[in-house]
């Protein structure tokens, strides 16, 4: 068996034409939505991570505002910004980007934004919705990934997920929505006993660590769904090269399905951010948002 690859970039793009629809839409009311992006200090991965975003707002007819602060910028300071953008009309969607500099503590910050700004799902009223299992804005990967699984597989009741990774912005979103779609889940982290069996059990494998190639073809069960979060950076050939967690050359052998890294749920996170953006910008217009992007939530 060799997988099929499930292309995110290609439906990325769907995804960004649905979201560009629903922008004229709102353009055809008077309004157009806007995105603040704000990177703290020079981390050049970082950086290229809120450019994308900024050019890809653009794309879609979203209005980017980008605020660069210094890495020496105090707490205050930055609070001082998110105060500014909760209260300028002309954004509806704030995305500080992580990691933040020692100095700052980030739960504070992502509090800071305000519930119906959040584009990120991070704040804590937010994820209680996910929690509920309420409407709400949902974390921009795990819902590209949910996007990409139903893509593939219409109902995902009664499957077997597992986890690998609990953060707060992959993990432990991920293992709710797949609850709140009737998978039976279990999340597997860095104390977890028999992580290998465990994973072995899964029809769906979601592999959210940050280290490279730690999901080997042995883990995984013939015929298993692959998502691969993880982006890592690894010396090959005097070059680097960005890997996921996954062995992605011995697992295609034996999954039904596989995302690929690069080009995988990279693309799908920044697709889902400029629709967590239209949800927003709707809401604040007591409008309900547009029926094309209604069905990808
Ligand atoms: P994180 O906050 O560092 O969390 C990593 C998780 O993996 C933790 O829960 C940790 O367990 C667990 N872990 C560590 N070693 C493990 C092991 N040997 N076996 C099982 N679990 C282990 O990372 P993150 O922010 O969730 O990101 C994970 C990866 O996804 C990274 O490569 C990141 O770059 C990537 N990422 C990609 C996107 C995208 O758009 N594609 C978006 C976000 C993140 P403990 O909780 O016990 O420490």
């Amino acid at each position: 068996m060799t997988a099929k690859i499930i292309d995110g970039k290609a439906l990325a793009t769907k995804v960004r034409n649905e979201v560009s629809k629903a922008v004229l839409e709102l353009n055809k009311k008077g309004i157009t939505p806007g995105l603040a992006t704000v990177i703290v200090g020079n981390d050049a991965a970082s950086s290229i991570y809120v450019t994308n975003k900024g050019k890809s707002a653009k794309e879609v007819g979203i209005k980017s505002l980008q605020y660069s602060l210094a890495e020496s910028v105090s707490e205050n300071e930055l609070l001082k910004l998110i105060n500014e953008l909760n209260l300028n009309k002309d954004v509806d969607g704030i995305l500080v980007q992580l990691p933040l500099p020692k100095q700052i503590n980030s739960e504070v910050i992502l509090d800071s934004i305000k519930p119906s700004k959040d584009v990120d799902g991070f704040n804590i009223f937010n994820a209680g919705n996910i929690y509920l299992n309420r409407e709400g804005v949902i974390p921009c990967t795990p819902l590209g990934c949910l996007i990409m699984l139903r893509s593939i597989q219409k109902s995902l009741k009664g499957m077997n997920a597992v986890i690998i990774g609990r953060s707060n912005i992959v993990g432990k979103p991920m293992a709710q929505l797949l609850l709140n779609e009737d998978c039976t889940v279990t999340t597997v982290h860095s104390k977890s006993n028999n992580i290998q069996r465990i994973v072995k059990e899964a029809d769906i494998i979601i592999a959210a660590v940050g280290i490279p190639n730690l999901v080997k073809a042995s883990w995984v069960k013939k015929g298993a769904i692959v998502i691969d979060v993880g982006i890592n950076r690894i010396n090959y050939k005097d070059k680097t090269k960005l890997v996921g967690d996954v062995d992605f050359k011995e697992v295609q052998a034996l999954a039904s399905y596989i995302t690929p890294v690069p080009g995988g749920v990279g693309p799908m996170t920044i697709a889902c951010l400029l629709m967590n953006t239209v949800f927003q910008c709707s809401r604040k217009n007591n409008l309900s948002l547009p029926e094309n992007l209604k069905n990808l939530y």
